[in-house]
């Protein structure tokens, strides 16, 4: 086992020492998109005692231009995001133990995810869960690793409780929905997600290893022009999550879905939304699927899904009776 990691044991951040914490360290991966499969490569391979990878959705041929992990056959067999995860990466390093969960992460089921981890790393496609993450990172005293990459940027932060300052002291509550560039709208290439993932994991490293110099700024790339930049961040004096309200947690804010009986549809209520522009949704929507609006409602179709889109945000999903499915695409299509 030694010799497995002898490369990383040679280099003088980690040691005999360091590859011994690795291996009594649990580490949760909320996400299993493009960042999400480097992370879980990266920690897998380096010998992470215990590694639980959560992911909702299913493989989809548009995600094996960045999702490293995955194949054409575990799309032909339909394989959950979590779980193709997890037979890949057992088949990698059996010593580790791998877990695949799939699940909507969400105020109601996300103390219970995390309980027990001693990092937890964002692979998240939505702002909004990310907020959670910073609440029960903060609640629970265990560091994150925020990573996003859309198009050819990406930008990562890494929060110690109590230490670094927190998700919401840099970023305050997450933008209006429609505003948001998705993967889905913006695009994205894999060299984006592979940069922020490999930092993360590095971050990951280190925490775990317990090393002092952790990166305390904001970090952002763009891997088309080949530019790195770093940015200070300072503690927000009102910061309610660092105050101990976690109002993301409490559920007082975000998603919240009803499938709307009798209907075959759900409704998508995004408290956080504020009036939406039509006018900049449509244009970034019609690229992806049919757009048709009014002042009163947009309506975006897209393969078989159909979605009605209120200026309040408010988003009935049609034909389906799938929460966790209306979520998702809410995340993709609006953003939030
Ligand atoms: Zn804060």
């Amino acid at each position: 086992m030694i010799d497995r990691y002898s490369r990383q044991i040679i280099f003088p951040g980690i040691g005999e020492e360091g590859q011994r914490k690795l291996s009594n360290s649990y580490v949760v991966i909320i996400g299993c998109g493009a960042l999400g499969t480097i992370t879980a490569t990266s920690l897998v391979r380096a010998g992470v005692g215990k590694v639980r990878i959560i992911d909702r959705d299913f493989i989809e041929y548009h995600n094996l231009q960045r999702q490293v992990l995955f194949d054409e056959d575990d799309i032909r067999q339909q394989l959950p995001k979590a779980i193709a995860a997890e037979r890949h990466l057992k088949k990698v390093n059996s010593s580790v133990e791998i877990e695949g969960i799939v699940a909507d992460v969400n105020y109601t089921n996300i103390e219970r995810l995390i309980s027990g981890a001693d990092l937890i790393l964002d692979g998240l496609d939505n702002l909004e869960t990310r907020f959670l993450i910073n609440d029960v990172s903060l609640k629970h005293k265990i560091p994150w690793i925020y990573g996003g990459a859309i198009a050819s940027e990406g930008m990562t932060m890494t929060i110690v409780p109590h230490d670094t300052p927190c998700f919401r002291c840099f970023s305050s509550s997450p933008p209006s929905g429609g505003v948001l560039l998705t993967c889905d709208t913006g695009g994205v290439i894999s060299p984006a997600p592979f940069i922020i993932g490999s930092l993360q994991s590095a971050e990951a490293m280190k925490i775990l290893v317990g090393a002092e110099e952790i990166n305390r700024d904001v970090i952002t790339i763009d891997a088309w022009r080949g530019s790195f930049q770093r940015f200070e961040i300072f503690p927000r004096e009102n910061c309610p999550s660092c105050q101990g309200k976690y109002e993301f947690l409490d559920g007082k804010f975000g998603l919240r879905t009803t499938s709307l009986c009798g209907q075959n549809a759900v409704q998508v209520l995004n408290t956080k939304v504020g009036e939406l522009s039509f006018e900049e949704l449509a244009a970034r929507l019609k690229v992806l699927g049919k757009v048709t609006y009014n002042e009163f409602m947009l309506n975006f179709t897209v393969d078989s899904q159909e979605m009605v889109i209120f200026p309040d945000g408010r988003t009935i999903v049609k034909n389906t009776n799938n929460e966790s499915l209306a979520r998702g695409l809410y995340a993709k299509y609006i953003g939030g």
